[in-house]
């Protein structure tokens, strides 16, 4: 074990990993901080499942992946209680109640039958699923399902969280509940682990950003470091008249000048606003609507692995 100090939640060295000849990851290394909520955003196919299932286990890799500095092969057993894990399909026993499949999983993770119920107990009222507790999962809605496999990767406490796509398929009131309660496991301190195809889940919850593409991490960094410098800015102006194409010009701008409406966009566009509208006007030329748009994480993203947006879902 090495020293506390210099422990991380999650830390990859050199991961590889190969189905047959495909080489679904290719010589990955990041680090996770105790604490974190780290944001693990990919395309299809990208490699964010095996990642995922290498910590916990589930894949044979080579490289190394330890948990608070447990080795998940050597140390499997205390790296996998460190862990909890909430998977992108639903894999309930379909003949367990609500309250069995917590407690049942608490079983296996060691924990005595009186803390078992104690526990389950909390999770069922913290997840708004006491009054199904006699109800199978299957009888659960779409949204009480996902709260229910996150209360499951819960039982044992874990310190670590993973959630694979937690809330794929449910409509956007559900969500967002599920956000709230995803921001207070994570003020609890559980350091969580979230995919998601939905960018702005991310860009809303997440502290730090790592993009996969291809087996490849091709960026990562906290989220307000990326925004800062990856994201651009659009300024967009409505003139009375079309603005010539030589009055702004300047090689880091991209400018798209039709019908009256001008839209430069570039790195801090709001530094040059106030030259760009007195150069307009300067000019005879009259404003009548002016806009400034900063550019999404989904925009920034989709920019960064060249993907086009259906191809997310
Ligand atoms: P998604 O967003 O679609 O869930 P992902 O980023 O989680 O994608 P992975 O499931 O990790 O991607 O898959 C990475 C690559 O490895 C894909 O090309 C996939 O087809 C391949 N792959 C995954 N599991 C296996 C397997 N058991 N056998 C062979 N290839 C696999």
């Amino acid at each position: 074990m090495e020293n506390t100090k210099t422990m991380y939640a999650i830390e990859i060295k050199n991961l590889t990993k190969k189905y047959k000849e495909f080489e679904a990851l290719k010589n990955i290394s990041f680090k996770i901080e105790k604490g974190d909520f780290f944001g693990f955003i990919g395309p299809n196919g990208a490699g964010k499942t095996t990642t995922i299932n290498s910590i916990i286990g589930l894949v044979k890799y080579n490289g190394s992946i330890k948990a608070f500095g447990f080795d998940a092969v050597k140390n499997y057993r205390e790296t996998r209680e460190k862990i909890g894990l909430s998977p992108q399909e639903y894999n309930f026993d379909r003949f367990l109640t609500v309250e069995k499949c917590l407690s049942y999983t608490a079983g296996y993770f060691g924990i005595q039958k009186e803390d078992a119920e104690k526990r389950t107990y909390k999770l069922l009222k913290k997840f708004n699923l006491y009054s199904k507790r006699n109800n199978t999962p299957m009888e659960l809605s779409g949204g009480m399902k996902r709260r229910l496999m996150i209360a499951r990767a819960l039982i044992h406490k874990p310190e670590i969280l993973i959630l694979d796509e937690p809330t794929a398929g449910i409509d956007v009131q559900l969500r967002r509940e599920l956000w709230d309660l995803m921001k207070e496991i994570n003020n609890e301190g559980t350091t969580i682990i979230l995919t998601s195809h939905y960018i702005e889940e991310v860009e809303a919850l997440c502290k730090t950003i790592c993009v996969i593409n291809k087996g490849r991490i091709i960026e990562i960094g906290k989220k307000s470091k990326i925004m800062k410098d990856l994201s651009n800015q659009t300024l967009q102006i409505k003139t009375d008249k079309r603005i010539p194409n030589n009055l702004i010009d300047h090689k880091d701008l991209a400018i798209s000048n039709k019908n009256g409406i001008i839209r430069i966009t570039g790195k801090e566009i709001k530094k040059d606003a106030n030259n760009i509208i007195k150069k307009i006007e300067n000019a005879g030329i009259k404003i009548k609507e002016i806009d400034l748009k900063n550019e999404r994480l989904e925009e920034v993203f989709l920019r960064l692995t060249g993907e086009k947006k259906s191809l997310l879902f």
